[in-house]
């Protein structure tokens, strides 16, 4: 049997693994984001807040790509993947999303499928090659950093859909993690859980984010201090398109912030 897998292994240098330029957004002719402009450093978390409707889902739609599939949305501006702009001409589609995983608020795991299938899922829509015992350790590898292997190693042959809600976005996270992104993109992973699942979560992504760059979208001010080591504020103010009033590391958007609309938002004033 040939047993092949042929994979880049991400690194973490802390140079910019992603850096968004002027990106300004549209539904429909109406602008919803203007002008934002954030470099998310390799090897680190970077936690996106601000009320709702400012923009951020939007935002993280566009570093992977996603937004251009709905009708309507138009984009201005670039993302640099490792100096590269994920829009370049020629630049395939399926290129960006297997660099760039995305993990969404309501786990979304294939649901008649098996946890084992799940994880290899996108292995296949992306063009990567894997079978035998390469492809069982990947999966071993993957439900471990996602923090699932030792609750479901027993049950890699069951529905995805009869995991609890906390171990389906972990399930959906080893998806994600199966070609070895170099990006993870989570918008509100854990809105849907709770305190417990949360903690779980958490703590994986800390783990990750030893080797994969974070950008995680959180309503949780407590959460993105936990997790994240740098912040982007977003505000969208009356009916203005949304965009970064502040962003920094993590410790000083929380203890010093240098705009009061900041500092009103991380204490809970609106
Ligand atoms: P957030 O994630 O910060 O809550 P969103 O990115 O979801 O904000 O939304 C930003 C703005 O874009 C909002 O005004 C929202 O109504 C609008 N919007 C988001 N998605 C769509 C869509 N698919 N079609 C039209 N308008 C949209
Ligand atoms: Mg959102």
């Amino acid at each position: 049997m040939t047993e092949t897998l042929t994979l880049p292994q991400a690194t973490s240098t802390g140079a910019s693994a992603l850096d968004a330029r002027g990106i300004s957004a549209w539904f429909g002719g109406r602008k919803v984001l203007s002008r934002v402009s954030l470099e998310m450093p390799a090897g680190r978390v970077t936690a996106l807040i601000g009320p709702s409707g400012c923009g951020k889902s939007t935002f993280l739609r566009i570093l992977n790509r996603m937004h251009e599939l709905i009708p309507g949305a138009e984009l201005a501006g670039e993302v640099l993947l490792d100096g590269e702009d994920i829009y370049a001409r020629g630049r395939r589609l399926t290129d960006a999303r297997r660099r760039i995983g995305m993990v969404f608020q309501k786990p979304n795991p294939f649901p008649a499928m098996s946890v084992y299938d799940n994880v290899t899922a996108g292995l296949k829509l992306t063009g990567v090659r894997a079978s035998g015992a390469v492809k069982d350790d990947l999966v071993e590898e993957c439900l471990s950093k996602a923090g699932l292997w030792k609750e479901v190693r027993d049950r890699l042959r069951q529905p995805g859909g009869a995991l609890s809600g906390g171990q389906q976005q972990r399930l959906c996270i080893a998806r994600s993690l199966a070609v070895r992104p170099r990006i993870l993109l989570m918008d509100e992973p854990c809105s849907a859980l709770d305190p417990t699942s949360t903690r779980r979560i958490e703590e994986t992504i800390r783990d990750l984010a030893e080797e994969v760059t974070i950008v995680i979208v959180t309503h949780n001010m407590q959460q993105a201090a936990r997790v994240s080591d740098q912040c982007a504020f977003f505000l969208a103010e009356q009916g203005t398109p949304g965009r970064i009033v502040e962003h920094g590391p993590t410790p000083a958007m929380f203890s010093a912030p240098s705009d009061r609309r900041t500092a009103d938002y991380v204490e809970g004033r609106f």
